[in-house]
């Protein structure tokens, strides 16, 4: 019999491929099913390449606005699903424990004020400006990461766009990237959808099959993270969270002991 082993994946839309208009993202919108779809699509591919590696659970978790865009029936069996949102700090990566063998990201973005991507942001795209982790501009990617280093899981694979795989490759050289496109202004240049669908199969599969303790970053003691708002108004209001600091009119400071700390701090104040 085959040891247990469990995969976690975390799908948003921002990043999967083609995407480029908030519209797109909106489910209320008459543009945002293909974009369903393709979600769908690739959160397929990655279990696929998953079982494939020989995982033996799959819980998946809908990361994108409400948490309610894929179906149970959009995923091959085992995988669970996670819809809806618990408020648990781990965010986008809720119900993440120590006994996961490795993450996978998919249809994830870059930051906020980053550029390479229209709808780029950090957690909130109405009210924060960008995030910053102990002085560097901190992605989704970047802080759940870290928060899963916390609890010793690796995240081994991310796809998204070309500005978000140039991050994880800077930063967490190990891990797997697909790039789905890249974007420039307010447009995008896009992969073929069935060439990034097979990519996206194929590469979580090598990536679960290698060696995915070289993927596990450090989690830092200590960090400090800033969150820079659109609305000063807002960061005011924020600034009053227990321990942390006003320290611009739009910014607000706070110092963790650890990245949960840090990640509970950003449930509350983004
Ligand atoms: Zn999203």
């Amino acid at each position: 019999m085959l040891a247990a082993m469990k995969v976690y994946l975390s799908v948003d839309i921002e990043g999967v491929t083609g995407i480029t208009a908030w519209e797109e993202a909106r489910k209320e919108h008459p543009d945002y099913p293909p974009f369903r779809d393709r979600m769908a699509a690739e959160a397929r591919a990655a279990c696929e390449g998953a079982l494939r590696a020989g995982a033996t659970e799959l819980l998946v978790k809908d990361a994108h606005g409400t948490g309610r865009n894929l179906r149970a029936c959009d995923l091959p069996a085992p995988a669970r699903l996670i819809r809806g949102w618990s408020g648990h700090p781990l965010c986008m990566l809720q119900e993440l424990d120590a006994t996961f063998d490795a993450i996978c990201l998919v249809g994830w973005h870059g930051a906020a004020s980053a550029g390479r991507n229209p709808l780029a942001h950090t957690l909130s795209s109405r009210n924060v400006q960008e995030i910053r982790l102990d002085g560097v501009r901190a992605s989704e990617f970047r802080l759940h990461a870290l928060a899963a280093a916390e609890l010793g899981v690796p995240v081994v694979f991310v796809s998204g766009d070309e500005g978000l795989c140039a991050e994880v490759a800077a930063f967490a050289s190990g891990t797997r990237t697909v790039a789905t496109g890249v974007g420039f202004g307010a447009s995008t240049r896009s992969e073929h959808p069935d060439l990034v669908r097979a990519a996206i199969a194929e590469g979580v599969a090598a990536a679960i099959g290698s060696d995915r303790g070289a993927c596990l970053v450090t989690a830092p003691k200590g960090p400090v993270v800033e969150v820079v708002y659109k609305d000063q108004a807002l960061a005011y209001r924020k600034g009053f969270y227990p321990g942390a600091e006003l320290v611009a009119p739009n910014c607000v400071r706070f110092a963790a002991a650890s990245m949960f700390e840090v990640m509970r701090f950003l449930n509350f104040v983004t």
